[in-house]
């Protein structure tokens, strides 16, 4: 008899693979999905390595893209529709929590101590209160990450 286990997305019981003892997520593809986003996040937040092979291979993506998201944009209206609502909820919930002293301390450890130069690339303004910024932060110095 295989062992079951609840879908730690779904929440759906499911056949655990025997290849597979510590499987945790079951087969649907959504919850794949999941489970590979959280994998990715913890590894970047882990490995400096992994993180900067992931920025320079999403730059070099882009670079070889430059049209992406503009047409993206452009045939799916209701994703940008969607976007901007659900960037709406996370800039009230922003509001909502303040960052507690670990979060200081991740984002701090993720850029590294250093003077940055802010550059805004573009300002997304909705509702009447909520205006978004998409800045770009370059180190100044050498004392930045590099
Ligand atoms: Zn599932």
């Amino acid at each position: 008899m295989p062992a079951r286990r609840r879908c730690a997305a779904c929440g759906q019981v499911f056949k655990v693979l025997p290849q597979v003892p510590e499987q945790s997520y079951c087969a649907e593809d959504a919850c794949q999905r999941e489970r590979r986003k959280l994998w990715q996040r913890a590894r970047r937040l882990e490995d400096p390595d992994y993180r900067e092979n992931q920025a320079r291979a999403q730059e070099a993506w882009l670079a070889r893209n430059p049209d992406y998201w503009r047409e993206y944009r452009r045939r799916n209206p209701e994703y940008t529709q969607q976007n901007r609502e659900r960037q709406r909820t996370r800039l009230q919930e922003a509001r909502a929590t303040e960052p507690s002293a670990a979060d200081q301390a991740e984002v701090a450890e993720l850029l590294g101590s250093g003077i940055y130069r802010l550059k805004i690339l573009a300002i997304d303004r909705f509702a009447k209160m909520d205006v978004c910024f998409l800045v770009e932060l370059a180190p100044v110095r050498g004392d930045g990450p590099s």
